[in-house]
């Protein structure tokens, strides 16, 4: 009987905040979107202009003011966060209802930010260490329980500047080099029961929808796709899923890419991920990603909210 009261599915204007109109994830929103009767258009957010006006917020693109949307999903990449978070937040300002709101993918973004406020509310982590003066690293080292350590470049994504120092002399050694270039880094105990193995679970509002293990190939401990990883399906423990869901609560993400190690003392989060790839996961479990998604803007986002948005 509730079928016959179910209202029927929203037509809604999507818009996809991605410079790539040709990656796998943006296609397949797009297919996703197409299918379920939605229009839908690629924006590259680095050609949106925008005024900063009071009560009239409007974005351009190509000498055009942009048409009203309801939703906004931000596939903004590593190298572009502040341009694009600027017009993801102009998209809001206008009442666009974003999958992931701006505040929640700067705070993504910094590594650093995102471990302490997962600490903060008890979310399992690796011991990690944090240092600006050499002369502090000894005992930082010291804090998190010394070598072998697992040191990291606060700005690389993919694996590239995470390095594994066995012994503390190697550990000392990269930290000065690192120091020396003035790059930002964090020190990490090495989860070295993890086995080169992590887990990547996709949050889509408060549930895990898919979830997959990635090993890291032959000699390597990180598990990255782009270095070389494999991915396949796994089943979650509850506790597991409960730390994925819990960590993109934290993180005030909706949609979000939690990757997880299996330690000794349960699960630790090592990163969370704002513009999770759909192409591995979409693989892995042969789950319809983009199409969850979908379901999660219908429930969400409000249609037509733009237009009355500013009056009050
Ligand atoms: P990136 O953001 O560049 O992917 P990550 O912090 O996710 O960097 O690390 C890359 C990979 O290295 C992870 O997927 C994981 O396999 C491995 N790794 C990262 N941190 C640790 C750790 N503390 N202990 C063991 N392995 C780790």
């Amino acid at each position: 009987m509730d079928q016959e009261h179910k209202p029927e599915r929203p037509k809604l204007r999507i818009a996809i905040l991605s410079r790539g109109p040709r990656l796998y994830s943006t296609r397949r929103l797009v297919e996703a979107a197409t299918e379920r009767g939605h229009t839908v258009r690629v924006i590259n957010p680095l050609r949106c202009y925008m005024n900063i006006a009071p009560n009239n917020p409007e974005i351009h693109v190509n000498g055009k003011k942009l048409e009203d949307f309801d939703a906004v999903i931000p596939r903004i990449g590593a190298s572009v966060t502040f341009y694009g978070t600027a017009v993801l937040r102009q998209f809001e300002m206008m009442g666009v209802f974003p999958v992931n709101e701006s505040v929640a993918i700067s705070r993504s973004r910094d590594k650093l930010r995102s471990l302490q406020l997962l600490a903060r509310k008890g979310v399992g982590l690796p011991r990690t260490g944090f240092a600006h003066a050499p002369d502090d690293v000894k005992d930082m080292l010291g804090m998190v329980g010394g070598a072998p350590l697992v040191i990291k470049l606060l700005e690389g994504t993919q694996g590239i500047g995470v390095v594994l120092a066995e012994t503390p002399k190697a550990a000392e050694s990269v930290i000065e080099a690192f120091m020396g270039l003035n790059a930002n880094i964090l020190v990490q105990e090495f989860i070295k029961e993890a086995g080169g193995a992590d887990i990547r679970c996709l949050v889509v509002g408060d549930r895990v929808i898919a979830a997959m293990k990635r090993q890291a190939g032959e000699g390597e401990f990180r598990s990255n796709l782009h270095r070389g990883g494999s991915a396949e399906l796994v089943k979650l423990t509850p506790e597991e899923r409960a730390t994925a869901v819990r960590a993109a609560k934290v993180m005030g993400l909706n949609v979000a890419g939690v990757d997880v190690l299996r330690s000794e003392r349960g699960p630790v989060v090592i990163e969370v991920n704002s513009s999770p790839g759909l192409e591995g996961i979409e693989g892995a479990t042969g789950k319809d990603v983009a199409g969850i998604i979908m379901k999660f803007i219908e429930k969400n986002a409000r249609p037509h909210r733009t237009r009355t948005r500013g009056r009050g």
